[in-house]
């Protein structure tokens, strides 16, 4: 019997089967729970409707996170199928591609807001919708980056976002701790993914978040998958407010052991 099996939960951010929300999806399915996914427009229906069937789901509905009106209809859609709710993952971010390049100091007052607005005020938004339907047990999941405690090239004000994402993670914790509802995050070292083809030089990130990592490698979205069961699931129970790091164990290094990025004649350079 898997771990998840009687548990009904929803899980946002299914762009395509290279989505992490789809790497979760799978690894919750494996353990036996029933999932309700959103779709942003039309063409990703086309995209994550069969991808919902494959784990023996139909319930696939429209959700904008910028939208209060859809944020409304969708929970009402959960609690007219479900009545209560598990779990939920929210696997959604984003901001304009601009902003994801150059100097932090250049992004505009929207680009900041909508990026901030869609990546991290979305989860407190899904969140206080979602605690309606759960009781004690129910679990909560978000998906952030290590660019949320260090400034890493071209993640700019995403860094931000995540930063912000992950303290409305402890808020959240806070708040829904006294009705025995946990929240988390977890922190995924890079996968090649729609969004993160949006950050400039997103390859040269991922080769050295490979060598700087303990693991010399980089993460599946089948491990996040797993590390999130664990979070969703009752094993975790004692845990919340957390940030897991599920990295290959990058963010405990010094970086990237293999290549030299200081400029001649720094310190660095003359040891
Ligand atoms: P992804 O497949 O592109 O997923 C991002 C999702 O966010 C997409 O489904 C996207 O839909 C959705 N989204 C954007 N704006 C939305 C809105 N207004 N309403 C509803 N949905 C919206 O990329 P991913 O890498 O799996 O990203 C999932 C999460 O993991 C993000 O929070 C990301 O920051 C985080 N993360 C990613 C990495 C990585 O290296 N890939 C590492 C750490 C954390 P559309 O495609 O239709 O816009």
């Amino acid at each position: 019997m898997g771990i998840l099996e009687g548990k009904k939960g929803l899980i946002l951010g299914v762009a395509n089967d290279k989505s992490i929300a789809w790497g979760i999806a799978k690894s919750c399915r494996r353990e036996g729970a029933e999932i309700g996914f959103n779709y942003l427009g039309e063409t990703l229906l086309k995209r994550v409707r069969p991808l919902a069937e494959s784990v023996g789901s139909d319930f696939v509905e429209p959700l904008d996170v910028g939208d209060d009106a859809q944020l409304d209809e969708f929970f009402a859609r959960v609690e007219a199928r479900w009545g209560r709710l598990d779990f939920l993952v929210h696997s959604i971010a984003f901001a304009g591609k601009d902003s994801l390049k150059g100097n932090f100091r250049d992004v505009s007052r929207a680009d900041f807001h909508l990026a901030l607005d869609i990546s991290a005020y979305s989860f407190v938004a899904c969140a206080r919708r979602a605690a309606r339907l759960m009781g004690p047990g129910g679990s909560m999941v978000t998906m952030t980056y290590l660019g949320a405690v260090r400034a890493i090239p071209n993640y700019n004000v995403m860094g931000v976002a995540k930063a912000a994402l992950e303290a409305s993670t402890r808020f959240l914790a806070f708040d829904l701790g006294k009705d025995g509802i946990r929240v988390n995050a977890i922190s995924a070292g890079p996968i090649r993914t729609l969004a993160a083809s949006g950050v400039a030089d997103f390859r040269r990130l991922m080769e050295k978040n490979a060598r700087g990592a303990m693991l010399r490698r980089n993460v599946t979205r089948e491990e996040v998958g797993n590390a999130a069961v664990y979070l969703l699931s009752d094993w975790s129970s004692g845990v919340t407010g957390e940030v897991h790091y599920v990295d290959a164990g990058f963010n405990i290094g010094a970086g990237d052991p293999g290549v030299e990025d200081a400029p001649s004649g720094a310190p660095s350079d003359r040891t």
